[in-house]
């Protein structure tokens, strides 16, 4: 029995290791990642206690490595997803009454897990699945994953702290009740750490969930199914289930107990989703609530004060790190001329000094995209631009998928800041770049406000304070996380909430407590310590 206010372990980030080329830590990921490599794997269904295995079947290659099977996944039918949902619900009523100590041991359990037994596992996994290289995949899949679990849970506690006063005489309190109902988590392919974060974050609050990991990602997904298992968490609080995207979310949406969805992907797919929900609007017993954190066409500004090699190191990183494929990787840039051309020649040096290849060998800084859809958009984009007679391609531009899915780190200069690549989110290793007038710079932050639907991050370079704080006016709502000399990219748990407005999302910041508080619905109980036993007010007394 639960009698004591318990005092939590401090939330702290955890280290980067550095994969240096004698370490250990190096060692064990890539001995994992050719033991992974070399097996051949099947993933179920996770649905309540049964992991359950169907005739129809998706497989699992890594991207840059497209001819290698490394193993199939079960695809779930209607009927499954029902069970899952079933199953959810089931679960709910013991988890959703179990102590928070006890639902907070289960996730610092799963960090502690991925910090020590499974990181290796885990990178290595994500490696293959989602070809990231080994400190894209550090990260993410292991140190974003442990922070989101780690500083969720002190989040909770701040949330579960926050009471009314309670005045003379009376008793207020609030609990924080779980959604009544299920909660839908849709996960992209992008982030290991977000896959497992849009089911632990309402598990933790104590709700039920069903999940759809993207295609491209249940290689690593099984792993976090596995790590939660170990963990301890109940089965049927997270049910895994593959599959047409279509079906399973609509018969989600079906259900009369859908109370929420926790989604991360692209914003077409969370508007038709969006609109699914308002169609099926009067079966449901709540409202659901509805969380998307979507696309964006993130911007890099230069003022003529910045200072040029801290602009191209924005550039380099902030654009083709895991190349390109972060929401908020920078695809558009905007340079002042009197600086365009020392920026860009340390931008094209540095991109001739990166190799490309398999994430397995370390000095590989660019690997594959993550499929053909993707390598075809990105191809069809660049041959595009070849056409275009207002842009130009100064480095890059060549792709080969005979292997892997691979697509040079490519710069774009355009005259025309409307052009296509500056204005569509490409999602790929490929930034635009508009140049412009020095006097002109008030006018530029116009069109980086108003040249994209999105509004996920940005960044302004620039020595001078007042320019600072111009900018910071000017694109106030440009972007929901904006940096100051510095990439737009690498937000840290507990440091930089993440999330952006206009169509980058519903602005809930992953990895805070605004999005924790989406997942409960708050019930007030009012107690006086002694009851009235009379009706009447003082001033009925004449
Ligand atoms: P996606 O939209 O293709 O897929 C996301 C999820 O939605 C997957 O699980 C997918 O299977 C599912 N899905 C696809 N079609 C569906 C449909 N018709 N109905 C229901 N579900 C469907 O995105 P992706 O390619 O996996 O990820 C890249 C996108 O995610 C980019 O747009 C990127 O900007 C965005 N993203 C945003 C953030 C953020 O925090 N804002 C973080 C990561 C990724």
């Amino acid at each position: 029995m639960q009698n004591s206010f318990p005092l939590l372990p401090e939330a702290v980030n955890e280290p980067v290791k550095g994969y240096t080329p004698d370490s250990p830590e190096k060692k064990e990921v890539l001995d994992t990642y050719r033991k992974l490599y070399n097996q051949t794997i099947h993933v179920p269904l996770y649905i309540g206690d049964e992991k359950i295995e169907t005739t129809a079947t998706g497989e699992m290659r890594p991207p840059h490595d497209h001819q290698h099977l490394l193993g199939t996944y079960s695809m779930a039918d209607q009927t499954h997803v029902e069970k899952a949902i079933a199953s959810a619900l089931a679960a709910r009523e013991q988890w959703g009454k179990l102590s928070f100590e006890e639902r907070a041991t289960i996730f610092l359990r799963a960090a502690e897990l991925i910090a020590g037994p499974y990181r290796a596992k885990i990178n290595a996994a994500t490696m293959l699945a989602q070809s990231k290289n080994i400190h894209q995949a550090e990260i993410d899949a292991a140190c974003e994953f442990i922070d989101f679990l780690r500083f969720n849970v002190q989040f909770a506690e701040e949330i579960y702290g926050e009471q009314p006063q309670s005045g003379d005489g009376v008793w207020n309190r609030l609990s924080y009740r779980p959604l009544e109902g299920f909660v839908y988590a849709v996960s992209p392919f992008n982030f290991t750490a977000i896959a497992g974060n849009l089911g632990a974050a309402p598990a933790l609050m104590g709700n039920t969930v069903v999940w759809k990991p993207s295609d491209h990602q249940v290689f690593s997904a099984q792993v976090i199914m596995e790590i939660f298992e170990e963990a301890g968490l109940p089965k049927g609080v997270i049910n895994m289930v593959m599959g047409d995207p279509e079906m399973i979310t609509d018969t989600v949406l079906a259900s009369p107990d859908f109370a929420g969805i926790h989604f991360t992907g692209s914003t077409f797919v969370f508007k038709e989703i969006w609109k699914k929900i308002g169609e099926n609007i009067h079966r449901y017993k709540t409202y659901p609530r509805i969380v998307g954190e979507t696309g964006g066409k993130d911007f890099i500004i230069a003022h003529p004060s910045a200072t040029s090699n801290e602009v191209a190191t924005g550039i380099l990183r902030g654009a083709f790190e895991f190349q390109g494929q972060k929401c908020s990787a920078a695809s558009r840039v905007y340079l002042p001329a009197s600086k365009a051309e020392e920026i860009l020649d340390q931008v094209v040096a540095g991109i001739k000094s990166m190799k490309m290849g398999s994430p397995e060998n370390f000095e590989n800084f660019i690997t594959s995209v993550i499929h053909q859809g993707a390598f075809d958009r990105l191809k069809s984009a660049i041959e595009q631009v070849k056409k275009d007679p207002d842009t130009t391609i100064l480095c890059g531009g060549n792709y080969d998928e005979t292997k892997g899915y691979f697509v040079e780190p490519t710069v774009v200069i355009t005259k025309n800041p409307h052009s296509d690549t500056m204005v569509r989110e490409l999602f790929g290793p490929l930034v635009t770049v508009y140049v412009y007038q020095d006097n002109a710079f008030a006018e530029t932050l116009k069109l980086v406000d108003q040249t994209s639907d999105y509004a996920l991050t940005g960044a302004v370079f620039a020595k001078d304070r007042y320019v600072v704080n111009q900018a910071l006016i000017a694109l106030e709502n440009s972007a929901g996380n904006f940096y100051i000399n510095d990439k737009p990219t690498g937000a840290v748990v507990g440091q930089q909430p993440f999330g952006g407005a206009r169509a980058s999302g519903t602005n809930d910041k992953a990895g805070s407590k605004l999005n924790l508080l989406r997942w409960v619905s708050a019930r007030l109980i009012k107690e006086p310590l002694v009851t009235p036993t009379d009706y009447r007010y003082p001033f009925l007394g004449e």
